[in-house]
C-alpha cells in the first residue's frame, strides 16, 4: 500500500489517519522464508509538525510460522510492531540514496507501507522460537520427539572408557 504525502507535505499542523493491510505473504530471514499466516491491519498517522518535516506512526501485527528450534515443529509467532519515523520531505534523492533507511520505503512523496512495515519485522525477528519454554527437543543419535517420552538411547549402557573420560572432565571442571 502507497499513502500519498505529497498533500500533508504542504500542510503544516496537518494530520491524516489511513488504514493499510500487509501485502507481503512471506518473511525471509538468512536465506530462509516464513509464511505470513495473518496479520492485522496497519493503523497509520501521518502529521505535518512544521519544516516540511512528517512524522510517521504506523502500528499492527503479523502471524508467521517458524519452526521450534529444538524440536522443528511449526509454531505460530505473532510479531507485533509499532513504528514511529520523521521524514525530512525537504531532502532531495540523493540525500535519501546516502541514507539507506528512508530511501527503501519512501519514493518521492510515496510512502510504501508495506516496506516499512516489512523492514520492521526484520528488526523484531524473534532470536529463539520454542514451541513451549520446556521443550526437550529431538534425540540426537535416534531422532525421536523426546517431548512425545523418551527414546532409549540414554538407557543404553555407557562405553567404559567413554564414561572414564566423562568423569576426568568433570572433575576438570569442578577444578
Ligand atoms: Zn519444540
Ligand atoms: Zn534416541
Amino acid at each position: 500500500m502507497i499513502v500519498s504525502l505529497r498533500e500533508i507535505t504542504e500542510n503544516t499542523g496537518k494530520t491524516e489517519k489511513h488504514q493499510g493491510s500487509v501485502e507481503f505473504m512471506e518473511v525471509a530471514v538468512n536465506g530462509l522464508r516464513y509464511p505470513v499466516i495473518s496479520a492485522s491491519p496497519v493503523e497509520i498517522t501521518v502529521t505535518n509538525i512544521g519544516n516540511k518535516t512528517v512524522s510517521v506512526s504506523a502500528s499492527g501485527g503479523i502471524c508467521v510460522t517458524i519452526p521450534c528450534d529444538r524440536c522443528l515443529k511449526a509454531v505460530n509467532v505473532q510479531i507485533p510492531y509499532d513504528i514511529s519515523r520523521k521524514l525530512d520531505m525537504k531532502k532531495t534523492e540523493e540525500q535519501r540514496i546516502a541514507e539507506m533507511d528512508e530511501i527503501s520505503y519512501l519514493t518521492g512523496t510515496n510512502l510504501d507501507i508495506d516496506r516499512m512495515v516489512y523492514l520492521e519485522v526484520l528488526m523484531n525477528w524473534p532470536v529463539k522460537v520454542l514451541c513451549k519454554e520446556d521443550c526437550k527437543g529431538i534425540c540426537s543419535r535416534c531422532g525421536k520427539d523426546l517431548n512425545l517420552g523418551p527414546c532409549g538411547c540414554a538407557d543404553e549402557p555407557k562405553d567404559p572408557r567413554m564414561a572414564a573420560i566423562s568423569d576426568i572432565f568433570s572433575k576438570f571442571k569442578e577444578v
